[in-house]
């Protein structure tokens, strides 16, 4: 059947040289920062975008031997632009200082907001990792054709990751710039209220949909079949879903419950990010009518609805 999704598997063999440049494609150029984590890989790409003048795609963090790996890669060229595909700070924090060094504008689409308001004492978890005051020169619209280093870029919004998330396609050919919300190497951190799971499944749905074959993510390797991929995430994700119904059918009530039976062997930071992503899937079904969810002052008690 040639439309069963692959199975879900992460490519994690990606070993940058952290602030050397490596050719993707004519006129493409990936740098990596040297910020690896587990959320962020083996560090954040930079992308070089251009031949005689050049575009910079996620100047990643704030981090002074990756702004000067940039500053080399760019060398006597003319930087057009500073484009962001979103404003959390692995991709954003190092934006300020290229633009007064430069004096390049910075095009993204919007200042970071949440996907949706803040419910009353709700904490935001990734708030500190978000770029709240950065403001756009050009903001960037949904659709929007524009030249970056003299090639076409158009601009897809893909919220869900959070929710001024963009992707870029390379007008013409096969190329996605998917910034974060696809990834090679593992599924993308959704968080609400930062982050949708809504939003997200109908930006992979939207993405897959789109004429690009190979996917160039913010962290870790290119990825080949990109729409292949991107719906191996999708039935990743409502696998989950029913699996999050499952566990509470028979009887888990609370997120740490849930966790325990969908996510037995995870431990640390990865835990802590699960169980994120089970409150944006929790969030969703609720909104699908699929899950009652009571908030109360001692944590949220889960039935079916
Ligand atoms: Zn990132």
């Amino acid at each position: 059947m040639a439309d069963a999704p692959q199975p879900l598997v992460f490519d994690t063999k990606f070993q940058p040289t952290a602030d050397a440049p490596a050719q993707i494609l004519p006129g493409v150029a990936r740098i990596t920062a040297n910020n690896p984590s587990p959320f962020t890989f083996t560090g954040t790409n930079s992308f070089l975008i251009g031949a005689d003048t050049v575009a910079v795609l996620d100047p990643g963090p704030d981090d002074a031997r990756h702004r000067k790996a940039l500053l080399d890669a760019i060398g006597v060229r003319r930087l057009e632009a500073i484009i962001l595909t979103h404003t959390h700070k692995d991709h954003s924090a190092g934006a300020r200082a290229l633009r007064a060094v430069t004096g390049a504008p910075l095009w993204f689409a919007g200042p970071h907001r949440l996907s949706r308001p803040r419910r009353l004492f709700e904490l935001n978890a990734l708030a500190g990792g978000c770029d709240w005051r950065l403001t756009p020169d050009r903001v960037l619209a949904d659709g929007e054709r524009f030249w970056a280093g003299g090639l076409p870029l158009i601009a897809h919004a893909t919220p869900g990751h959070c929710a001024n998330h963009m992707s870029f396609g390379l007008e013409g050919s096969e190329w996605l710039f998917t910034g974060d919300h696809i990834m090679g190497w593992n599924s993308t951190l959704v968080s609400v209220p930062d982050g949708s799971m809504a939003d997200y499944l109908s930006s992979l749905s939207k993405v897959i949909a789109l004429p690009y074959r190979h996917y160039l993510p913010a962290h870790g390797g290119p990825i080949d079949d990109g729409p292949a991929y991107a719906r191996a995430l999708l039935s990743h994700r409502r696998l989950r879903n029913s699996q999050i119904l499952d566990a509470v059918r028979s009887g888990a009530r609370s997120v740490d419950q849930l966790a325990t039976r969908v996510y037995p062997l995870l431990k640390g930071s990865l835990r802590f990010a699960a169980r994120l992503t089970l409150k944006a899937h929790i969030e969703y079904l609720e909104a699908e009518g699929l899950l009652h969810v009571d908030r109360g002052l001692f944590g949220t008690q889960l039935s079916l609805a």
